[in-house]
């Protein structure tokens, strides 16, 4: 059921009210004119972050750190955040969304310096938007290569009722809309820096929620890009090419960078959180994988587990390794 799959947020209510019963859900949301997830924004951490105007109606630009802008789609259920991290002489572009804004125009209001893409992994509410690029860098992984192909499927389902808040982008063309191929231009692997002039990224293979997800650390600054390994929502686990083992040792991986961490930065909902949350999220998933942690159904083939303020939307215990239950595709 795309909309118990799709929307972060409605999994969150219906965990918050402990119903267990995402169809209670479903019919508030279509008894109502918004989607539940819509009706709760603005969250209220972006009234303390810096905005930028821009003229573009799909997305929100917040400055984040000195010279990095996040770049928020609140009108998807997704929330999807993409970063652009400017160094002197290069600017990289971690992630690029939907695919439903014209990413690359604002990227050039933004900043006049030639963009790398790179991806914090491949799912369709991250490369949106690759196509329009011409240097985008990929992880050397088999599901990196695979996901450059693109596809509809994934892509159509983000926009059917209750997924889009408010008006699409003038001019998008929805029976068309699908994640367009997009080429890579260099391989990169665990370790491998970028130097983008006066500042440089370090990658940090971290699989698990897919094989190519990876972190971005600016150690001099003390920036963690964590993508879909961490962000402040409920985090998705359960999908074929998630695998939990190397889930569990990428959090603990990046755990221990904490006390060089300033600033934690997702993918999703909320571009900033203290560095404090990468042990908690360690600490948590080793409960839940020690099968500590007490479960609430969300969605047929899902649960959630919830330690404070993590929360992990997986499939559940003894319902199969990967690939096999609860894949929706
Ligand atoms: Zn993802």
């Amino acid at each position: 059921m795309w909309v118990v799959r799709r929307s972060r947020t409605w999994v969150m209510v219906a965990a918050a009210i402990g119903c267990g019963v995402p169809g209670t859900v479903v019919l508030a949301q279509e008894i109502s004119e918004k989607p539940a997830w819509c009706r709760q924004l603005p969250r209220p951490e972006y009234a303390r972050i810096e905005r930028i105007p821009v003229a573009d109606s799909w997305f929100e630009v917040y400055k984040v750190a000195p010279s990095v802008f996040a770049i928020y789609e609140p009108h998807q259920s997704e929330e999807t955040i993409s970063y652009l991290i400017l160094g002197n002489k290069r600017a990289l572009l971690f992630d690029t969304g939907m695919g439903i804004g014209d990413l690359k125009a604002l990227t050039q209001r933004l900043s006049h310096l030639p963009v790398i893409v790179l991806n914090s992994h491949t799912h369709d509410d991250h490369v949106g938007d690759n196509w329009q690029f011409e240097t985008v860098y990929g992880m050397d992984t088999k599901f990196t290569r695979k996901s450059a192909i693109g596809s509809t499927e994934d892509a159509q389902a983000e926009i059917v009722p209750g997924e889009v808040c408010g008006a699409l982008p003038p001019g998008f063309d929805a029976a068309r809309y699908s994640t367009r191929p997009w080429k890579i231009s260099k391989w990169l692997h665990d370790g491998d820096w970028i130097d983008l002039g006066g500042r440089t990224m370090e990658v940090i293979a971290t699989p698990g929620h897919t094989p190519d997800a990876i972190c971005l650390f600016d150690r001099a600054n003390g920036l963690l890009f964590t993508g879909d390994t961490y962000y402040p929502g409920t985090i998705w686990l359960y999908r074929p090419e998630t695998d939990l083992t190397a889930y569990g040792r990428s959090v603990r991986r990046i755990a221990a960078l904490q006390p060089k961490v300033k600033i934690v930065l997702g993918s999703h909902d909320v571009p900033v959180a203290p560095p404090a949350v990468l042990g908690e999220l360690a600490a948590a998933f080793a409960k839940v994988q020690a099968g500590d942690v007490r479960s609430m159904p969300a969605g047929p083939g899902k649960v959630i587990y919830r330690v404070g303020d993590i929360s992990f939307l997986m499939r559940p215990r003894g319902g199969g390794k990967s690939g096999k239950d609860g894949a929706e595709q």
